[in-house]
């Protein structure tokens, strides 16, 4: 199988570009702009393989997408590009709206174009899967306001109810790929997923900027009370789900993502100053260097995922723990300093940003 993976140069695109190439035989094409959170070194364990090419094309530019799919003939897309991160929608929405609502039209429609211009066994076999969050659903009851919250999750049913620019475009995305599929039959798919984890993400995101920051003995700051549940899963458990779903899922489905961890983001800052205690240990506890900030506005409370739609019918079910998984991306980002200062490149200095002040 040829996949086309726009945003393969990004955190979660590049775990599935690595997947793809290490545990099948199919060849891949990377179609990504390179923004700020776009990496090509994230690649360089497979970018040797002649199953792999890159086109630095921007999913907005209609001309340069349909030069890319005539001249690749894809027989899958996988649609990963976009801007991603929800501080950064609060400070400057426009790119959100144009990455991805018009970006994904614009992909959508050179795609359907293409389409048409397949054999019916190809057309028929071809898959447009859109990669989504679950944060278009809005936000879930925290257990400080309510009991038994473990009742309440994510479902492909549940409406959407987008709090931040970040997840109303992306909702918005959603919308678009699920009326191609109604309106003109392009046989897609949609996956919506929890925060993803994991190597090779970008130092803006919680994860990484709180370990980056504890190694420089720099203050770790935890938004509002720190007490925002966000059900964590290791991005390349995420990786196979997707390969799963865009080779056996059913056209027309959408399927939730997710890892059944649910935590508190100071739950999830205080692990990492714990694991980072015993592998880098020092004087001073690393806690010591939490400080609480001004909450992020409009900030969702909690997310969890019910996964057993894809569980039970694709059989995929993420093979590490929260424990597992966030000791190995500590590892590896001690053992990948380089890569993120060099991913900083000096226009980023992990400076606070959607404050909304
Ligand atoms: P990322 O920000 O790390 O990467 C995005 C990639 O898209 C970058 O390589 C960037 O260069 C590229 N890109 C941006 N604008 C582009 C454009 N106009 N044309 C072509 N390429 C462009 O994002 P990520 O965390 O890897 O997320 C990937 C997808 O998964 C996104 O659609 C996101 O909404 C979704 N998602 C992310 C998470 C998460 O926790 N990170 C969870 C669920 C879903």
């Amino acid at each position: 199988m040829k996949l086309l993976v726009t945003g393969g140069a990004g955190f979660i695109g590049s775990a599935v570009i690595r997947h793809i190439i290490h545990n099948t035989k199919d060849e891949v094409i990377n179609l990504d702009k390179l923004t700020y959170a776009g990496n090509l070194e994230s690649l360089a364990e497979v970018s040797d393989s002649e199953r792999y090419a890159f086109e630095q094309v921007d999913i907005c530019n209609r001309a340069e997408v349909d030069r890319v799919l005539a001249q690749h003939k894809p027989d899958a897309i996988m649609h990963l590009a976009a801007e991603s991160h929800v501080d950064r929608s609060i400070d400057g929405p426009a790119e959100f709206i144009e990455t991805n609502i018009v970006g994904t039209y614009t992909l959508l429609d050179a795609t359907r174009s293409y389409w048409n211009t397949l054999p019916e066994a190809k057309k028929t076999a071809f898959r447009f899967h859109h990669i989504s969050t679950d944060e278009v659903y809005g936000d879930l009851p925290h257990p400080s306001e309510k009991t038994n919250v473990e009742e309440h999750l994510f479902t492909e049913q549940t409406p959407y109810a987008p709090s931040s620019p970040y997840s109303a475009s992306k909702a918005s995305s959603d919308h678009l790929v699920r009326a191609w599929h109604r309106t003109y039959g392009l046989p897609v798919l949609i996956t919506n997923c929890s925060n993803n984890y994991g190597p090779y993400h970008f130092p803006e995101k919680l994860i990484p900027l709180m370990i980056l920051n504890a190694l420089e003995g720099k203050p770790l700051p935890v938004y509002g009370k720190g007490d925002q549940i966000r059900d964590w899963l290791f991005v390349e458990d995420h990786a196979r789900a997707l390969y799963k779903v865009v080779t056996e899922g059913k056209v027309g489905e959408t399927y939730n993502i997710g890892g059944h961890n649910e935590k508190q983001n100071i739950e999830v800052v205080n692990t990492l100053c714990d694991i980072l205690q015993e592998l880098r240990p020092q004087e001073n506890s690393y806690r010591s260097l939490v400080i609480t900030v001004t909450d992020r506005p409009g900030h969702d409370r909690r997310y969890a995922i019910d996964a057993s739609k894809i569980e039970n019918e694709l059989g995929w079910a993420p093979e590490e723990t929260f424990e597992t998984g966030i000791r190995k991306t500590v590892q590896w980002y001690l053992d990948n300093l380089d890569w993120c200062q060099r991913v900083q490149d000096g226009s980023y200095q992990r400076e606070r940003l959607g404050a909304a002040e």
